[in-house]
């Protein structure tokens, strides 16, 4: 509703809305949706909130799809945001939380975004899907493509943990295992969409996951009483969800929702691929692919992200930083915030704790501060990662 255009996230150009597009006709960078917000804010207030529907499309006025009747849906969002005063205690931080995206449908936050991608592609039209993807995005655009009756392609790495292939194919998706890594898979759609007639639904290579996963910033502020936080973690791949979450602070403080302080963001990769941390290391706009990537949390395996510079720009405007952490730090940190607080995360979202230790070493994050992890998925996905 109340979307205005599509705009280039970097050189700017304005392209049609209500049209199947993937990236920027000039720069082949990614299309950000942008509303009507002054429209929206009649009738989305804080007020009005109180008594909507308790996933993510209560913020109807500020997401995409015209049409009601083309919601495709899980009830999906408004996940709770665990307060985590035995996990703070333990490491000397006064006021923690954990937004748990394990508990949406298909066990991680990527319902959000395949809620939206798939509701769009419905209403304008696709027919078939396609998408690149290291577990957790095939295992939702299966579920919310078999729900909207279109067809979809999944094409993974050969070693993506089983629970995203077994539930891709009794979903029924068309699954496709690669030798290779996501990168790969997505350079395979990439070739043959034109001629399967294919739309690609790669993250921020069409504009609407992105619009799903910004509800995260929505939510973490209506839970918060529309105090943001001093600090989010932030398991970083594709980097979808904090750009997402960048975006719907700028849109909330244009609706006077709150004012222009801002969380400081973090990301958080693994040791064994770590480009957004690379890169901001060295002061880069742009990530350089990041060679020979391995690492068990693998949504978090991806050398190469094409929202690459809308992460260091929200990394760096926010005053924030970028970690990396190895994989023995964050299949023990599972065990730790299992024990202490009783959530089965996924490796990526437990890899937030030894991020978050580092930083409080360092002095970069101050035990009084209010922080928020994110956990992105459920451990259950993952019993390969636990030997
Ligand atoms: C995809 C995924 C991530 C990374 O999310 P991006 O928005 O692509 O950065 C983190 N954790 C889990 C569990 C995922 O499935
Ligand atoms: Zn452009």
């Amino acid at each position: 509703m109340n979307v205005t255009h599509l705009e280039c996230a970097l050189c700017g150009l304005r392209h049609e809305a209500q049209r199947l597009l993937n990236l920027c006709r000039e720069c082949g960078k990614p299309l950000l949706v942008r509303y009507d917000l002054d429209k929206a804010k009649q009738s989305l207030t804080k007020e009005s909130l109180g008594s909507r529907r308790p996933d993510m499309w209560r913020y109807r006025e500020v997401l995409p799809v015209a049409d009601d009747s083309n919601i495709v849906s899980f009830g999906e969002g408004w996940t709770p945001l665990l307060p985590a005063p035995r996990l703070g205690n333990s490491i000397g931080l006064s006021e923690l939380y954990i937004k748990d995206e394990g508990q949406n449908p298909t066990q991680s936050f990527k319902a959000r975004g395949m809620t939206a991608a798939v509701s769009m592609a419905k209403e304008l039209g696709a027919k078939k899907l396609a998408v690149p993807s290291a577990g957790n995005a095939a295992g939702a655009l299966a579920a919310y493509a078999a729900r909207a009756g279109l067809e979809c392609f999944i094409f993974m790495p050969r070693d993506t943990p089983r629970a995203n292939v077994v539930e891709c194919e009794q979903t029924g998706a068309h699954v496709t295992l690669m030798d290779g890594l996501i990168t790969d898979c997505g350079a395979e759609v990439g070739r043959r969409k034109e001629a399967e007639g294919w739309f690609d639904v790669s993250t921020l290579k069409e504009p609407y996951r992105v619009e799903g996963k910004k509800t995260l910033g929505y939510e973490v502020a209506e839970q918060l009483n529309w105090e943001l936080p001093d600090v989010i973690i932030y398991p970083t791949g594709g980097g979808t969800g904090l750009i997402g979450m960048w975006k719907a602070f700028d849109e909330m403080e244009q609706m006077g929702w709150i004012g222009s302080k801002r969380p400081r963001m973090v990301t958080v990769q693994a040791a064994g691929c770590a480009p957004i941390v690379k890169a901001f290391e060295k002061g880069e706009r742009f990530a350089a692919e990041f060679p020979n990537a391995a690492t068990t949390a693998s949504g978090l395996r991806v050398p190469k992200a094409i929202g690459d510079f809308l992460i260091l720009d929200a990394l760096r405007n926010s005053g924030g930083t970028a970690v990396s952490v190895t994989d023995e730090e964050l299949i023990a940190a599972t065990g730790e915030i299992g024990t202490t607080e009783g959530i089965f995360c996924a490796p990526e979202g437990a890899a937030c704790l030894p991020a978050l230790k580092k930083l409080m070493a360092d002095g970069q994050v101050k035990s009084t501060e209010r922080v928020v992890l994110f956990n992105t998925g459920s451990g259950v996905k993952y019993m390969e990662s636990f030997g």
